[in-house]
C-alpha cells in the first residue's frame, strides 16, 4: 500500500465540438456580464469574433499576450481592465494568453473563462510564470486557477501540424513526470496514463491529417488530462531542464520539451520502473525513452537541440544551472549524468539506457 494525499482542483470543464457557443451561458453561471477577451496578436481576429458573439457581454479585446507573461504587458492590460470596468476575462489561445488572464486574476480577483487552443495545459493549473527584467518567477496559487475551461475541438483545427506535435508532446511530458512524482496519487496516475495514451494515438494521425476530428478530439482530451497532472503534482528533472533551456538559452518551449523528454526518461528509467511500464503500456512500446523518441519522429518534430541553436559548448553551462537547485527527482541529479543527457539531446542521437552505475 502507498499512502497518498489527493487534492481535487476546483474548476469546471466543458468539453466537446462547437462548445464555444456556450460561452455566454458559462459567463452567466459565473455571474459575469462584462468580459475582456484576451489573445495574442496572431489570434486577434478570433478574439474579435468572440466579442461579437457575446453581444452586450463582450466589452473589448486585448490582443497583446506574449510568451512568458511579461509584467509590463500585464500592467498595460490592467489599465484596460480598470478603464473598461470589466468583471471577467475570456482568454482564447495557448499558454501565453492564458498566462495573461492568470496574471490579471492574481492582481484583481477577476473570474477567468479560458478557451485553450493548444495542448500546453496551463488552463488546468494554479501555476503562473511571469517575466520581469529578463527574470522568470513562478508561483503556485489557487488565485490564478481559471474558474471555467471550455475545450472546443473545432478551435484546434487551425493549430499548425508542427506545433500540434510539439505542443502535444509538451503535454505528455506533464503526465510522464506525474507518474513518478513524489506527491503522486492513484487518481493522477490514472489520468496520466490515459492522457499519454490519448495523445500517443492521436498526434501521429494529426501529423498526416490535421483536420481529422476524431484525432483532434483525442489530442485535446489527452491535453486536458495531462494539464490536470501538471496542476496537481510536482514536476522533476525534465521540467527543470526545460526551464533552464528556455530561461537561460531562450530555446522555444514546446520544441524543447519534445526533444528533451526521451533523454530525461532514459535518465530516470532505472529509478521509476512502474512509471516506465505505464508509459510503455500507453504508447504500445517496449522501452519508454525510445517510444517517446519515436513519437517525436512520427509527428515530424526536430530531434536535436542543435537544430534550435544549442551548441556543444552550451552543455557545460546548462549542466551547471540545471544541477544548481534541482527539483526533487526519482533518481539523484548528478552532473556527469546530466552532461551526458544534454550531450545526447544536443546531437539528437537515439536515447540509450543510462544506469549510471547507480541502480
Ligand atoms: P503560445 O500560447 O505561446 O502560442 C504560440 C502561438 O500559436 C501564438 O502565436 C498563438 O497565438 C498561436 N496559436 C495558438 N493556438 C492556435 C491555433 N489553434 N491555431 C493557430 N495558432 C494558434 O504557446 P503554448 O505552447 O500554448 O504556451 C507556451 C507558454 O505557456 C509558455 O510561456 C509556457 O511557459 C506557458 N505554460 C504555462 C503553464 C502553466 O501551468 N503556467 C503550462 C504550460 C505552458
Amino acid at each position: 500500500m502507498q499512502p497518498f494525499v489527493y487534492n481535487g482542483l476546483p474548476s469546471r470543464v466543458v468539453f466537446g465540438q462547437g462548445t464555444l457557443s456556450r460561452l455566454s451561458e458559462e459567463l452567466e453561471l459565473l455571474g459575469c456580464s462584462r468580459a475582456l477577451v484576451l489573445a495574442t496578436p496572431q489570434q486577434q481576429q478570433q478574439a474579435q469574433d468572440v466579442v461579437k458573439q457575446l453581444g452586450d457581454k463582450g466589452i473589448d479585446v486585448y490582443a497583446q499576450a506574449a510568451m512568458h507573461t511579461p509584467v509590463d504587458i500585464t500592467e498595460d492590460a490592467l489599465q484596460r481592465v480598470k478603464s473598461l470596468n470589466v468583471d471577467c476575462t475570456v482568454a482564447i489561445g495557448g499558454g501565453s494568453t492564458i498566462g495573461l488572464g492568470k496574471a490579471i486574476a492574481l492582481r484583481t480577483g477577476l473570474a477567468q473563462v479560458v478557451i485553450p487552443t493548444t495542448y500546453a495545459g496551463s488552463e488546468m493549473t494554479p501555476i503562473l510564470g511571469e517575466t520581469q527584467n529578463g527574470e522568470k518567477t513562478t508561483q503556485r496559487t489557487l488565485d490564478v486557477l481559471p474558474e471555467t475551461v471550455i475545450y472546443d475541438v473545432d478551435l484546434t483545427l487551425t493549430l499548425p501540424t508542427g506545433m500540434s506535435g510539439t505542443s502535444g508532446i509538451n503535454a505528455i511530458a506533464h503526465a510522464v513526470e506525474a507518474l513518478y512524482a513524489r506527491d503522486g496519487n492513484p487518481v493522477i496516475t490514472l489520468m496520466a496514463e490515459e492522457g499519454i495514451a490519448a495523445l500517443g494515438r492521436s498526434l501521429p494521425v494529426i501529423a498526416n491529417d490535421p483536420s481529422n476530428i476524431e484525432a483532434r478530439a483525442g489530442a485535446l482530451y489527452g491535453a486536458w488530462l495531462c494539464g490536470a497532472c501538471l496542476g496537481s503534482v510536482g514536476m522533476s528533472l525534465h521540467h527543470k531542464l526545460c526551464h533552464t533551456l528556455g530561461g537561460s538559452f531562450n530555446l522555444p518551449h514546446a520544441e524543447t520539451h519534445t526533444i528533451v523528454l526521451p533523454y530525461a526518461v532514459a535518465y530516470n528509467a532505472p529509478a521509476a520502473p512502474d512509471a516506465m511500464a505505464r508509459i510503455c503500456r500507453a504508447l504500445g512500446c517496449d522501452d519508454a525513452a525510445t517510444g517517446l523518441y519515436d513519437l517525436g519522429r512520427a509527428v515530424g518534430a526536430t530531434g536535436a537541440l542543435a537544430e534550435l541553436g544549442f551548441s556543444v559548448e552550451d552543455v557545460e553551462r546548462a549542466t551547471e544551472i540545471a544541477t544548481r537547485n534541482p527539483y526533487w527527482n526519482p533518481r539523484d541529479v548528478e552532473a556527469n549524468g546530466i552532461r551526458r543527457l544534454l550531450t545526447d539531446a544536443q546531437s539528437g542521437r537515439r536515447p540509450q539506457a543510462d544506469n549510471g552505475g547507480e541502480q
